[in-house]
Parts: C-alpha cells; structure tokens; sequence
C-alpha cells in the first residue's frame, strides 16, 4: 500500500486571520455568541467554525489534530496535554466496569503502570501478552474485551507488532485496536492496518524540541467528538487540554518532522550496524536479523527508514551506567529519558523508563538492567559519533574486565525469541 503521510500534510493549506502563512493562534479561553440561542446548540452538538470554551475545543488546536489526522490517515484527531492524557482518556472512553483490556506485555512504563494499578480500580483489567505471538493475543479475547491495545513499535525491546494480522484478529472479534505510535510517525500508519486509534505522545519525535510534554488521538469522526462530548466525553470532563500557543509551536515542528525521520533513521541505522559489526548485542528493527524486521518491512511506508531507536545490552547495571556517563562527557548525547531530540538521548530502561514494571517481570520479558536504550540524534557526522560511540563502550569494557569477570547476561535475541 502506497502512502505517503509527509504529502498528506503538504497538501493541508490554511491561511492565518490576517493572510499569514501560518494560522492564527487563538489565544482565549471562551468565545462569543450574537445569538443566545446558537450558544445552547453548541452546547447540544459540535457545530462546525463554533467554538465554545477552550477546554472544549481551540480552533489552533484544531489545525494541529487536522494535520494530524492527515498524518495518520483518520478522519479526525484531538491534542492533549501530555501522551498519558491521550492514553488514559481513550481507554476510560472505551472501557468501563467490568471490560478487559488485551494489552502488551511490553508498553512504555507509564501505560504499563496505568493498566496494572489505576484501571483496575475503575474495575477494568487487563491481561498482558506476547504480542509477538497471535495466538497469544486471541486466547486473552474474552466476551468481556473491549480493547486490544499495544506500541507499533515497542518501548523499550523494539519489538514490532504485526499490525496487519492483530488488525484482522480485533476486526474478527469486533474489539478496538488502540495501537501507540510514538516510536514510528511517518513510518508506520497503524490506521492502514486495521487500528481503530492511534496515539501518539507528541513530547518525541512529532515535536522533536524537548521543549514540551503533549498527546493526540487519532480515530474516527465519531470517536474523536465522543472525547470532546460535554456530558460524557473523557477529554472534555478530565480536561487534559494543550495550550495553543503550544499547538501552534508543535504544528510547525509537524512540517519538518519527514526529514527528521529520514535522518534519525538513518544515523541509527549506522550505529546499529557499526556495533552489531563489532560483536556488540544490539538490537534495531533496521537489521535483517532482527526479529521484527520482516514485519516492519512489510508495514513500513517507503522513505522513512527503520526509526531512529537503538537498545543496546550492555550485560550489567554498572557497564551501562558506566557507559551512559562516558558517552554524556565526550558529548555524543545526554543521559536523560526521552526521544526524537536533535541531540543523542540515552537512558537504561530498567531503572527508569520502565521501572514501574516490577523486577521479576521485568527479568521474565528480558528488559534486563545491562540495556541502554539509545535514541539517536540527527549527527550530520554520524561516522565521527560512532567512532567515539565504540571508544566509550571498549573503555567501559576493558574497565570493568579488568576489575571482576561478569557473566553474561542472556543475549536480547535470544530473549525476545523465548
Ligand atoms: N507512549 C510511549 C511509547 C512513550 O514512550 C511515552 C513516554 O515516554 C508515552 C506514551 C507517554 O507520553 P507523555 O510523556 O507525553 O505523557
């Protein structure tokens, strides 16, 4: 299937209030009626070029969940206040007392947290499951399931799911396929495959300054004004609501967000290579022996690369730590959580990120504490960031050999594939 989410926002044209070639940004929080009248019927139903109150709906915002929207190939979006917001808001949309949830056992920390200790006091519980398996994901489909829920490409292992296939499987059941997109804007377009909504924390690659935390859900006409619905929609009553001067600062990071793509992809690309080359246990969906790479070839839109995430196993907490403070003082990048930034990110998973996942599972899922998780940065010598790259991790090495002799943790490809 040929589509192309960049030429989909190009072909998007707004003119500003004033014939500026961006739009206005609409800074207020309520608008006025000439008509009482027509006030009460925005407050019955959505009416189109009316707006009511902020928290409601922005026509700035508004431009950012319309290109959005484009980008994603649904007829519709809405921006929230952070990639949780988005989260939480959908699946307490969707699921009430008494629902399932069919989820990943893999999902950022956050979601992960979410789904264990908070939806179960709304009594909603979830079964987490290999979604690298099918048959896993269709022997947790009870009559009680509302949502199956994963990332299309998995924080932190980088697995891919086969959106295609879990698609088929959801529309079979006649369940809502919620996919996270997050790690693979532009690359992947789960509504092609079969999600019914896609999400996005736009804190990553979409906004690409790490300069602000925010969300979107991408669906239906339908669902979308069902979270904005004054009585019973769950964005407009828990009111995560973006700023629009925010809005428009992301819309216009949104226009250069393809070529950031192609060159975070490209960079990580390399690095993943480079390091594999060197007998380093790496992971990239980009390598022909990874496990997901079959898939992702299979979903990808053209030009886009393999995403701009690399996980490299490191063995031990101590080599990891090690190697993330040798790599932050020679300036590759900083040790902070986070990606999609122009500079190299670097944080171990284990006990950050996905620290909410207690240490036994985590052990189980192989997200073990020696993982760095790398996102790579838009380098324009990303030759001279691998050489110093490899500097840092034989350093480490060769520090560490000579003060105790570790045992190896399990290689990463051998754990996924268990
Ligand atoms: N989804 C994924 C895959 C993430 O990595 C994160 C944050 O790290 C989130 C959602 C949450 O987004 P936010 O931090 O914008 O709330």
């Amino acid at each position: 299937m040929k589509f192309d989410p960049a030429q989909n926002i190009q072909n998007l044209q707004y003119f500003g209030e004033f014939g500026g070639v961006n739009p206005s940004i609409e800074d207020s929080s309520t608008y006025t009626f000439l008509k009482a009248s027509k006030m009460e019927e925005v407050f019955e139903k959505e009416v189109e070029g009316c707006y009511l109150y902020s928290r409601h709906w922005n026509p700035t915002n508004r431009y950012l969940s319309q290109a959005l929207a484009r980008m994603e190939n649904t007829e519709s979006a809405v921006v929230t206040a952070s990639g949780m917001a988005a989260i939480t808001s959908t699946l307490l949309q969707l699921c009430s007392h008494g629902d399932e949830i069919v989820s990943s056992r893999i999902v950022y920390g956050g979601t992960y947290a979410f789904l264990k200790n908070v939806a179960p006091r709304f009594g909603i519980r979830t079964h987490f499951v290999d979604f690298t398996k099918l048959g896993e994901i269709e022997k947790a489909i009870t009559p009680f399931t509302k949502v199956v829920y994963c990332e299309s490409v998995s924080n932190p292992l980088l697995e891919v799911a086969d959106l295609q296939k879990i698609g088929e499987l959801c529309k079979r059941y006649s369940v809502k396929f919620i996919v996270d997109n997050t790690f693979t804007p532009m690359i992947l377009t789960p509504a092609n495959w079969g999600a019914d909504v896609v999400i996005h924390s736009l804190t990553k690659f979409i906004n690409g300054t790490s300069d602000t935390v925010a969300g979107a859900v991408c669906g239906s006409n339908e669902f979308i004004h069902s979270l904005s619905d004054v009585s019973h929609g769950t964005i407009m009553l828990l009111g995560p609501v973006m700023d629009s001067h925010r809005a428009a600062s992301i819309l216009k990071n949104l226009h250069s967000l393809h070529l950031r793509m192609q060159q975070h992809s490209k960079n990580a690309f390399y690095i993943a290579k480079l390091l594999k080359a060197e007998g380093y246990d790496i992971r990239y969906p980009g390598l022909p022996d990874a496990p997901g790479h079959p898939v992702l070839k299979r979903l990808m839109n053209q030009g886009y690369g393999f995403g701009g995430m690399v996980l490299l196993n490191m063995g031990t907490r101590e080599k990891a730590y090690a190697l993330m403070e040798r790599m932050q003082q020679v300036n590759i990048g900083y040790l902070a959580v986070s990606l999609g930034y122009y500079k190299t990110l670097f944080s171990a998973p284990g006990s950050s990120t996905s620290s909410e996942i207690p240490e036994g599972e985590r052990d189980a899922l192989g997200l073990s504490d020696g993982l760095v998780r790398i996102s790579i940065g838009l380098d324009s010598d990303i030759e001279e960031t691998g050489r110093k790259m490899l500097q840092c991790i034989s350093e480490v090495t060769s520090t560490f050999e000579s003060k105790v002799v570790t045992k190896p943790e399990s290689s990463l490809y051998a754990a996924a594939l268990q």
